[in-house]
């Protein structure tokens, strides 16, 4: 097959969609031959083999060919260094070799037939430091292969690593079990394996311990046993609950300093509601005994709430259960001192947990949670990944037969949980568990200043979602803080949060930063930022909903709120910045600035201190604003470009879907031609223009954006350091050199072209 029938593109691409199916799937022979088949196809090859890494016989292992005899599958097997294949994998470097037998290396494998095959082109496949395996490709013509092919192979092995490795473990699996894994019995399968869906992403090994919703029992308890309390017992109880509570907030406040204050807001209030307690007092004095006064009034309190039409209202029914079993538990423990139960170094495996229980495992330091019941997308989801503790759904009946302590490795970036692991998977893994919980070295603390080669200062600021962030941003020399995602306190607790409990928040970022710049974006909701008390972002289509500044528009007196608690924590900033999210028109921009100079007017006329001149200024997320750029370049302050949702919505791909991460992708020329010219439209206006979404933090942009004219990166804490790495070592003419070479081309097969050669120079 003639040479330009290579598909280099659509090989990547696929290769992406393969690599999201296997996630789903069971079945990984046939996962390995679609992919040999696929890479085959598109590279024109007549072979294509996938070898892989046995820990055990320390050999590589043949485990799928197209263009091979398949009865060589499993047989062929050869030690690392041995042959091309084995030298390949050694080495971690691709072979190309237009005629294979004459490298003396060339190693033939009777079983395989394969000694008419003259041109041969190996990449390993590999993750972060672990070898996995070889992929191959062999063409009966000689000097067949190109450089091209070479990257495109790399690019493709490198998007199966995760993948392969997935299906590799489960082999092993199969194998030590001598069925395969779709196959075999129920029972057993799920003491080995067990698969569920990956939360919240990291790795956790240790024995499992089984979450005893002990004082939401209480609710269901026994009215004989319950005559010897009094109402002084029962205000005893009350007044002990609200103490644990306060105390819990108090431990947390350092973990998750937003929602500490918020997220008992509701325990608080209804605990704080005279109706609530009165109506418990007048049972008990009409003869119940306090447990059963306690319950009633709960049970009514659950029974109205459950009711509602308003998920919002729903969800306050686990606050009520949570509530009432903690007045109950203290109640019957008058007297006796609690039993700290302690989750330490353990896997949670629980049926379902309320988010003050996820807030209290946290500061137990547990190391990840099964869950049996739940949604990727509820709050106690969304709270584990900001908590960074792995998570896995799994509803399977075995899970919860599992004796106590029984040991567990739980692979939360794919939803695997492995039952009593044995040595070979824990080896697989012990770098994966580091990796998630070590911090990136920070750059010399002498010298927080970044700079190019040939001397062009780049300003390095920190993307922050949650205030513990902090920390480490200005462990790595922070400059400020380029985007402060409020969202989250607003996700984590039951209702919108008041202009006082977001005061606090801000207040506590800026006392933390103080005398650095910080930016703080406006409420950001979305499809996947939803807010279980809202159904602002309901609709089949979130992300082009009622969301971001949208919703704000339409609810000013919550937007006004946040303003306010904004402009008054910063009254002390020296420049306070407020940037609106998802501006579209310039009518959008000038309505939310006319709502923050009502707030200003309005926090003068009641003397209250606040920032009297904010800085007020924009995300460039939406295509729209690429057209009209010099008319708001004159109205907005500085602008920063979210790339994640500018390429999401110039592309027309949904940022979310796995299934569509193929279409995903910053090189497109018309998302490069896009950022150039609204970098050069505030630049001409005199604007300062940041990046603050992925593509600020990407090696292979990084280049690219300070081409185009970006002088300001804002990055998640943990990539400072590479990033300032990154920039120490480029010329600034040199980045320009690429940003006209990537911007000059119409295709992404030329764009893509232009990344692969820029980071092949990066890495020789
Ligand atoms: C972006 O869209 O690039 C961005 C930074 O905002 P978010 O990721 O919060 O949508
Ligand atoms: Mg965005």
């Amino acid at each position: 097959m003639a040479r330009k029938d290579r598909d280099h593109l659509n090989l990547l691409c696929d290769i992406g969609d393969l690599a999201a199916l296997v996630t789903g799937s069971h079945n990984i022979e046939t996962f390995l031959d679609s992919t040999v088949k696929l890479v085959s196809r598109h590279l024109a090859a007549d072979v294509c083999s996938i070898y892989l890494y046995d820990e055990t016989s320390e050999e590589l292992v043949l485990k799928a060919t197209v263009g091979l005899n398949p009865r060589a599958v499993g047989r062929v097997r050869m030690k690392p260094g041995e042959g091309l294949v084995g030298t390949s994998f050694e080495h971690l470097s691709p072979i190309r070799e237009a005629h294979a037998r004459c490298n003396p290396l060339f190693k033939y494998f009777e079983e395989t037939d394969e000694d008419r095959f003259e041109s041969f082109l190996s990449v390993p496949i590999q993750r972060g430091a672990q070898r996995i395996g070889v992929l191959v490709v062999q063409h009966e013509e000689a000097d067949y292969f190109s450089e091209r092919d070479v990257m495109a192979l790399r690019a493709s092995a490198s998007q199966l690593a995760g993948a392969v490795e997935n299906a590799r473990l489960l082999m092993d699996l199969y194998e030590a079990t001598g069925t395969p894994v779709e196959t075999q019995d129920h029972a057993q399968a799920a003491l080995k394996f067990i698969r569920g869906q990956s939360a919240s992403e990291g790795v956790a090994h240790g024995p499992i311990s089984f979450f005893k919703k002990s004082h939401v029992a209480f609710l269901s308890g026994n009215a004989n046993l319950c005559s010897r309390y009094t109402v002084e017992d029962f205000h005893q109880a009350v007044n002990q609950t609200s103490r644990q509570l306060a105390d819990l907030q108090a431990r947390l406040s350092e973990r998750l300093p937003e929602s500490a204050s918020l997220i008992f807001t509701a325990h608080f209030m209804i605990l704080k509601d005279p109706k609530f307690i009165d109506r418990i007092v007048h049972q008990i004095s009409e003869g119940a005994s306090p447990p059963d006064a306690v319950r009633n009034v709960a049970r009514h309190y659950i029974s109205v709430f459950s009711s509602s039409s308003h998920a919002y209202i729903r969800e306050k029914v686990s606050d009520i259960e949570d509530l009432a079993g903690r007045i109950l538990k203290n109640l019957f423990r008058q007297g006796s001192s609690e039993r700290q139960e302690n989750e330490k170094g353990k896997i949670v495996v629980a049926g379902e947990l309320y988010p003050s229980e996820i807030l209290k495992l946290a500061s137990e330091d547990v190391q990840g949670i099964i869950l049996v019941k739940g949604g990727i997308t509820s709050h106690v989801s969304i709270l584990a990944r900001s908590l960074k503790i792995p998570l896995v759904i799994a509803d399977h009946p075995n899970l919860m037969d599992l004796p106590e302590e029984t040991p567990v490795l739980l692979d939360a970036n794919v939803g695997n949980i492995y039952v009593r692991p044995d040595k070979e998977i824990l080896l697989q893994f012990a770098g994966h568990k580091a990796a998630g919980r070590v911090l990136p070295k920070s750059p010399p603390t002498a010298c927080p200043i970044t700079c190019t080669l040939d001397g062009t200062r780049i300003r390095l600021l920190a993307n922050i979602n949650l205030l513990s962030e902090l920390s480490i941003a200005k462990e790595l020399n922070a400059e400020g803080i380029g985007l402060y995602r409020t969202e989250f306190p607003f996700i984590v607790r039951p209702t919108f949060p008041s202009e006082e409990e977001q005061y606090l928040v801000y207040k506590h970022l800026f006392d933390e930063m103080a005398g650095r710049e910080i930016t703080i974006r406006t409420l950001d909701i979305s499809g996947d930022k939803a807010l279980v008390y809202s159904n602002a972002t309901s609709g089949k289509n979130p992300d082009l909903g009622l969301r971001s500044i949208r919703f704000s528009l339409s609810n000013r007196p919550l937007f006004e709120q946040q303003l306010r608690a904004i402009l008054r924590a910063g009254a002390e900033a020296g420049r306070l910045r407020i940037m609106f999210p998802m501006i579209s028109s310039l009518d959008e921009f000038r309505e939310a600035r006319r709502i923050v100079d009502d707030c200003l007017t309005d926090l003068a006329r009641e003397d209250l201190p606040h920032h009297p001149k904010p800085f007020i200024g924009m995300m460039v997320e939406v295509p729209s604003v690429v057209e009209i750029m010099p008319a708001l370049g004159r109205e907005a302050d500085f602008f920063s470009i979210g790339t994640n949702d500018f390429i999401q919505y110039t592309l027309a791909v949904d940022r979310t879907n796995e299934k569509v991460a193929g279409y995903y992708r910053a090189y497109h020329p018309a998302v490069l031609r896009g950022l150039a010219r609204i970098v050069r439209a505030a630049t001409a206006a005199g604007r300062e223009i940041a990046v603050c979404g992925e593509m600020g933090h990407e090696a292979e942009y990084i280049p690219f954006l300070l081409g185009i004219g970006i002088r300001t990166l804002s990055v998640g804490p943990q990539f400072l350091p590479a990033v300032h790495d990154r920039i120490s070592g480029m010329r600034l003419r040199d980045a320009e050199r690429i940003a006209e070479a990537l911007l000059s081309e119409d295709t992404l097969a030329g764009a893509f072209s232009v990344l692969e050669a820029q980071s092949k120079l990066m890495d020789s």
